[in-house]
């Protein structure tokens, strides 16, 4: 996988406003906010997409999916909040490492665009 501005991020050559860390994730604010709360929560192995995802990958997804939760509450947003991905460019995909949005801190409208 080619780097990508998240892996910058994570190897600290680009700044961000890291929220949450751990050995397996990374979590910093989007710098193009949609919501009062918008951060983005990425795995620090290079999965370019979640359709490239394996089983191999289902413990980091898992953790991922349980630590958005905690990243939601500590920024304040209860239990009201939207986990999104976009895989693949069809589906708005920018950056090709892949990107959980939590989304949150104000109503929150459905379907999405
Ligand atoms: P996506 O369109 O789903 O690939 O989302 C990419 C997201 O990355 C967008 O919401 C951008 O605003 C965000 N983004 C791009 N560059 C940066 C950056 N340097 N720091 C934080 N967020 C970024």
């Amino acid at each position: 996988m080619t780097e990508t501005i998240f892996s910058k991020i994570i190897n600290r050559e680009m700044d961000a406003d890291i929220v949450y860390e751990d050995d397996d994730c990374l979590a910093f604010r989007d710098i193009n906010p949609q919501a009062p709360v918008h951060i983005l929560l990425i795995p620090k192995k290079p999965i370019e997409r979640l359709a490239t995802a394996d089983s191999a990958d289902a413990d980091l997804l898992g953790h991922m999916m349980l630590k958005a939760g905690d990243i939601a509450r500590d920024q304040g947003c209860g239990d009201a909040f939207r986990l999104v991905t976009n895989s693949g460019e069809g589906a708005g995909q920018s950056v090709f490492h892949l990107h959980f949005h939590i989304l949150g801190g104000r109503a929150l409208g459905w379907p999405p665009g």
